[in-house]
This record gives structure tokens, sequence and C-alpha cells, in this order.
């Protein structure tokens, strides 16, 4: 990682160190949050949740993985070796809001068709990733929230990597907005063929800063290379590159 620029911690006055395109920097000797363009301090809840496995013992989850489900070869378990296995703490957004949409349209699939009206009214705490470029199936994971604890650099293994937020707070709001928005004209069209009006209303109650524990697998099996990402405080697979069975 290279250094490209510093300011000092308003809380310790170590060296932050933050990349370039970084919104937030968090102090590796306190703690403590700041926003990098104006220096001042983060004033928002910031959260982590906690990794609960080392290098050894995350190996259970991955075989367990390898074992399970349908599709895999029977052998996976037994000859795949692990080449690399990183913990990295990713920053991600959680907008927690309320999210009404009203709308109007028309159902075709009966003769005549038929003008029709709606309302999708729904809860969310609505994740968002802090990373431009990191690759991460946000929609399908769901973040063990009931587990997030204050973030508390003392519970961050010296071995992890900590990634600061690309995208700031009003950044990550309308990034909800509209995934919000987009959902729920999905959800719309299972009710009418044609949307006329369609309206979003969404009320945010919290957003929270938060950095979950998620470990980088690399295996080989049978020559070639596999990525699995296992979340660390539930060991669950989050994604996972299966090699393809020979029929
Ligand atoms: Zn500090």
């Amino acid at each position: 990682m290279s250094v490209v620029n510093e300011i000092k911690c308003s809380h310790c006055g170590a060296p932050l160190t933050f990349e370039p395109g970084e919104m937030l920097t968090t102090c590796k000797y306190c703690g403590y949050t700041v926003l990098i363009e104006t220096g001042e301090p983060f004033t928002l809840e910031h959260s982590l949740i906690i990794n609960k496995f080392d290098q050894v013992q995350i190996e259970e989850p991955i075989k367990a993985w390898m074992r399970g489900g349908f599709l895999k070869p029977s052998d996976l378990a037994k000859k795949a070796k692990l080449t690399e296995k990183n913990l990295v703490y990713l920053p991600f957004w959680v907008v927690s809001v309320q999210a009404t949409s009203t709308y109007k349209g028309v159902f075709e699939r009966i003769t005549p068709a038929l003008s029709k009206e709606g309302k999708i009214e729904k809860e969310y705490d609505w994740l968002v990733l802090a990373r431009k470029t990191a690759v991460f199936p946000t929609r399908e994971y769901e973040v063990p929230l009931e587990g997030k604890i204050p973030y508390d650099f003392r519970k961050i293994e010296s071995f992890a990597r900590v990634l600061n937020s690309e995208i700031d707070k009003t950044e990550a709001e309308e990034q909800a907005r509209q995934e919000i928005d987009e959902n729920h004209r999905f959800l719309a069209q299972q009710d009418i063929d044609k949307i006329i009006e369609f309206k979003t209303e969404i009320k945010i109650e919290e957003t929270v800063y938060l950095h979950v524990p998620i470990w980088f697998i690399k295996y080989e099996y049978k020559g070639k290379d596999y990525h699995l990402l296992i979340e660390g405080t539930t060991g669950t697979a989050v994604k996972g590159d299966i090699p393809s069975i020979k029929l």
C-alpha cells in the first residue's frame, strides 16, 4: 500500500495514512476516524463486526463450504490447497430507511387491460459498499448487524487490513435511494406490466459507518486458482468460485 499523503490524528497525534480517492481514514493507533478533506472528526456512528477466526480456525468454515452444497467436486475439500487467507475489514454504509412507493400502471395480461394502483411500504437496513472497485455481492448479503459494536481498534488483528471509505455519507445515501427505487420498480412490475406513474419516498432514519471482517481466500484445485469470500463473524460463505464438474 503506497502512502501518498499524511495528516495527524487529532486525537492521539499519530500519523494517519490514506490513499487517493479515500474520504475517511481511521487511526490505526486509537481508532479515531476523520474526514480526509477537512480533517474534521467523523461524528456519526462508526461500528465494527467482530471477527471470530484466526488463520487456522478459518479453515473449518472453508472446508465446510467445500464439502457442502450441490455441484461441487466430491474431492474438493480433500484436494484443494489454500494458497491465500487474507483478513480484510471492508467498509460499508448501512442506511436505515422507511421507503414508500406508490404507483399507477396497466395490467395487460388480461383483455381488456386493467388500470391498477398500488403501494409498496418497506423498512430496510440498506447496505452500500464503501469501496468503488471491490467486488462484493452487497444485495445477496445480509450483515449480522446484531453483532455490531462501537469501532474498537484493539479488536483488529495485526495481520488484518482495514480499508477506508471511498464514498461519503451523502453519496452512500443517494446510492441507497436509487437502489431502493429500482428495487421497488422491479417489485411493482410483478403487479403491473406497464408503469405509468411511480414515486418513491424515502425517510432516512440513520446512517452508520461499519467495518465488516471478510476473509479473502484463494485456493488451488487441479492446477487452477479459485476465490472464496468468508465473513469472519459467522463463517458464512459470501461468494465462492466452484470448479466445474466434468460429466
Ligand atoms: Zn489516533
